[in-house]
C-alpha cells in the first residue's frame, strides 16, 4: 500500500511517520520550497504529547519544550494576581506534561524523524482524482503522482477539501487579531517556569516558558478584520491597544522584535462531515479549522494521524473501509473541538462584555480546579487517553 500526503506541517509529518510506523509506504509532498512555519510556538498539551510519544519522539520533544509548570492569571492595570497554581494535578491525572514549544524546532523534529529528504519541496497540489485502483494528485509544475490513497494535510485553505465535501467552505473571522514572538526569559516580565496571562477590556497578553531561556508571548485584541496595520506599525500599535496595561506588558512591548512578530487574523471553519470520500481522507487544518483558544489545531493533527495509521493497520475490508472508520472515529471529537475553541474564543474577548466580566470575576474565586477540570476533560478525549 503506498499513501499520497500533500502538506508537511504537523499533520502531514505525524501522519507520514504513523504510517512508516506501521508498515505503511508514503510520499511527502509539499507546496513551499523551505518551511517557514507561521507562528512563533505553540502549546502541546498531553493528548498531543502522548500521540508523539507513540510515534517515537519523547525524548526529542522533552528537549525543546519549556518548563510550564504553574498557571497564572493577573490584572490588566495592576498585576495582581486573580489566580495561580500548580499545573501538576493536570500531569498527574493526564499522565503527561504539556510542553510549549517553537514551532520551527517541532518543524524540524517531524523533518528529521520522517527524513527531510524524502519530502518532495516546491509540490503545490492544484487538483486530485481517483478511481477504483487508486489516487491521481495533479501538481501545478505539470507533474503528478499516484498511490492507493491520498491524505489531504493541506491547512485550513486546503484544496482538496472541496473534492472531499462536494462544496467549498468559507473561513470564518473570529473577532481578534493575535500577535505573536518570542523573546528572552526575564523574571520582571513574568516567573520562568509559569503560564502568565494578563486579562481586562476583552484583551489578553500571555508568556509561555520554552526552550532556550525563551518566552512565546501572544497578545490578542478584539478587532475588525482587515486594518492596514504591518511590521512598521507593529509596536505602536501594540502601545495603544495596551495603553495603562500594567508595566511587564509595556516592558514587553519594548522588547519584542517587530521583524520576528507574527499578527494573525483569527479563523475558524464550521465543523464539517463527510471527512474522507473514497480513497481520499481529509486531516489536521484541512478537516477541522479551530480558533487557538483551547491551544488544540496541532494535537488534533496528531490525533488524526495516530488514528489514521490505526485504523489503516487494522484494515482487513479495504482502504474505503479502513477511511470510514478513521472518519467515524474522529468527526465527533474535531467537532467538540473547534466548537469548544470558539466558545472560549468568545468568553475570553468580551463577545458579551457580561459574561466576560463574569469570567473576569470568577478567576478570583478559582483554585484551580475548575480550569484543569476543563483541560482534562479535553485531553481524555483524545485516543491515546
Ligand atoms: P499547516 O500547519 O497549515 O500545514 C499545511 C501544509 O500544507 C503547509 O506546509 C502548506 O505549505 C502545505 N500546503 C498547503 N497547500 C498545499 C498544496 N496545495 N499542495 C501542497 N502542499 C500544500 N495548535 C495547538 O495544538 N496548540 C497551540 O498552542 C496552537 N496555537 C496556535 C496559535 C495560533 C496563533 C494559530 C493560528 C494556530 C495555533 N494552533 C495551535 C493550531 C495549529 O497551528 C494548527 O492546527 C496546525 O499547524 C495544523 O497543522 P496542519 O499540518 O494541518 O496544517
Amino acid at each position: 500500500m503506498k499513501a499520497i500526503i500533500i502538506g508537511a506541517g504537523i499533520g502531514g509529518m505525524c501522519t507520514a511517520i504513523a504510517l512508516r510506523r506501521c508498515g505503511i509506504e508514503s510520499d511527502v509532498f509539499e507546496a513551499v520550497k523551505e518551511m517557514k512555519p507561521v507562528g512563533a510556538a505553540i502549546s502541546v498539551w498531553p493528548n498531543g504529547v502522548k500521540c508523539l510519544n507513540y510515534l517515537g519522539m519523547k525524548e526529542e520533544l522533552r528537549a525543546i519544550g519549556g518548563p510550564m509548570d504553574f498557571m497564572a492569571y493577573k490584572d490588566f492595570r495592576s498585576a495582581d494576581t486573580l489566580t495561580q497554581f500548580s499545573l501538576d494535578p493536570l500531569v498527574q491525572h493526564s499522565g503527561e506534561r504539556p510542553y510549549p514549544v517553537v514551532r520551527a524546532e517541532l518543524q524540524a523534529m517531524l523533518l528529521d524523524n520522517f527524513g527531510r529528504e524524502r519530502v518532495q519541496f516546491g509540490k503545490r497540489v492544484s487538483r486530485v482524482n481517483q478511481n477504483s485502483d487508486g489516487v491521481t494528485a495533479f501538481f501545478d509544475d505539470g507533474s503528478e503522482a499516484h498511490g492507493d490513497l491520498l491524505i489531504a494535510c493541506d491547512g485550513t485553505h486546503s484544496v482538496v477539501r472541496q473534492s472531499v465535501l462536494g462544496y467549498c467552505t468559507e473561513r470564518r473571522y473570529a473577532g481578534y487579531v493575535n500577535w505573536n514572538g518570542l523573546v528572552e526569559i526575564d523574571p520582571s516580565l513574568a516567573p520562568a517556569n509559569q503560564w502568565t496571562t494578563f486579562v481586562g477590556e476583552g484583551k489578553r497578553v500571555s508568556l509561555m516558558p520554552v526552550a532556550g531561556n525563551r518566552f512565546y508571548f501572544f497578545f490578542d485584541v478584539p478587532l475588525p478584520k482587515g486594518l492596514p496595520e504591518d511590521r512598521s506599525s507593529l509596536r505602536d500599535d501594540l502601545t495603544r491597544y495596551f495603553a495603562g496595561w500594567a508595566s511587564p506588558v509595556q516592558q514587553l512591548i519594548a522588547r519584542l522584535d517587530p521583524e520576528t512578530t507574527n499578527r494573525v487574523e483569527i479563523h475558524d471553519i464550521e465543523p464539517f462531515s463527510p471527512l474522507v470520500k473514497g480513497r481520499v481522507a481529509l486531516l489536521g487544518d484541512a478537516a477541522h479549522s479551530t480558533t487557538p483558544d483551547i491551544g488544540q489545531g496541532g494535537c488534533a493533527a496528531m490525533e488524526d494521524a495516530v488514528v489514521l495509521a490505526m485504523t489503516l493497520q487494522s484494515n482487513s475490508l479495504g482502504i474505503e473501509d479502513a477511511l470510514l472508520r478513521y472518519q467515524n472515529k474522529r468527526a465527533g471529537r474535531v467537532k467538540d473541538l473547534v466548537l469548544k475553541a470558539r466558545k472560549r474564543c468568545d468568553v475570553t474577548h468580551a463577545k458579551d462584555a457580561a459574561t466576560t466580566a463574569e469570567w473576569y470575576a470568577g478567576l478570583k474565586q478559582e483554585n484551580g480546579e475548575r480550569i484543569i477540570g476543563g483541560m482534562c476533560e479535553t485531553i481524555q478525549g483524545g485516543p491515546l487517553a
